[in-house]
């Protein structure tokens, strides 16, 4: 499943072309892609004549602000892809649900096998009326996150993004300490931390040397500063590769182009094959019927 490093090589990717297109059509063959909206003309009305100023991102949502103050925001699912096309005689691959065109030329695909993606514009709620923002989002000091949410009430549930919320160690803190569930169950819950997955979790654990059945609230301090910072990194390391796709997922960017950071993985899909620490096998445990990887030495 594409998480945060990976939805964001997406929105890098697109932002370059697409910021200033005006949408001329948005063909819906497969209605389950825009299952929020009563019907796909009701979708299609929503997003056709409309031109798109930015792209950014929220955990693992795109959001494409429209200049009528709406936005349509994307989510991968388990499988999606966003592909750019130069016109209709570029072979489209199987399973495209979704095609825009735009009136400057080009189009953009949405394929997803699996159809647990989707796509939606989203209207901001009237001015005064009552949304409840996530309460960790909202200890945030800075970024675009809270105003991203406040205009797009389906995220407003979602848990610190980060690099789009600024959440300084003391504060994460704060949260780790609520948390009775273990480290790997709170790391991948996006009303927590928002864009994590499990191959970023497992990485983020195993470079703090944590292990992802430790109870979060029984952190040392000095733990926490651990992990705060590996989340950072990881994450930023693996924006800089494109993401990670492995043998049996479909990951590309707009071009489609593989990512390239699963040459570094240090535990995720590496069952049995030796720690590059201290080369013990790594071990896989279970955490709500998915798997975890991790180094029973190396991560305490
Ligand atoms: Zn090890």
């Amino acid at each position: 499943m594409p998480e945060l490093p990976e939805v964001e090589t997406v929105r890098a990717s697109l932002a370059r072309d697409l910021i200033g297109k005006k949408v001329k059509t948005a063909v819906v063959t497969n209605g389950r892609v825009v299952r929020r909206h009563k019907s796909a003309k009701e979708f299609r009305f929503a997003i056709e004549g409309h031109t798109i100023k930015t792209a950014q991102r929220l955990g693992k949502n795109l959001i494409f602000a429209l200049e009528n103050g709406t936005h349509l925001v994307v989510h991968l699912g388990m499988s999606g892809q966003l592909l750019r096309a130069k016109g209709p005689k570029d072979p489209k691959p199987k399973h495209t649900h979704v095609v825009f065109t735009f009136v400057q030329g080009g189009e953009l695909r949405y394929v997803d096998p699996r159809t647990f993606g989707e796509l939606y514009v989203s209207t901001p709620l009237p001015e005064g009326s009552d949304l409840e923002i996530s309460k960790f989002a909202r200890l945030s000091i800075g970024g675009d996150g809270l105003g991203l949410r406040r205009e797009i009430p389906e995220l407003a549930h979602l848990g610190i993004d980060p690099f789009e919320d600024q959440i300084g160690w003391d504060r994460f803190a704060a949260i780790l300490r609520s948390r009775s569930t273990s480290l790997k169950v709170v790391l991948t819950d996006q009303d927590i931390i928002a864009g994590l997955g499990n191959i970023y979790a497992d990485e983020t654990l195993f470079a703090s040397g944590l292990r992802y059945d430790r109870s979060a609230e029984s952190l040392s301090t000095i733990e926490i500063r651990r992990l705060h910072r590996a989340i950072t990194e990881i994450l930023t390391n693996a924006i800089k590769h494109g993401g990670t796709t492995l043998d049996d997922e479909q990951f590309v960017d707009p071009d489609g182009k593989p990512g390239s950071y699963q040459q570094f993985l240090q535990v995720y899909n590496r069952e049995g094959q030796p720690c590059y620490q201290c080369r013990l096998p790594i071990t896989r445990g279970m955490v709500r019927q998915r798997s975890t990887f991790f180094c029973e030495k190396c991560q305490s």
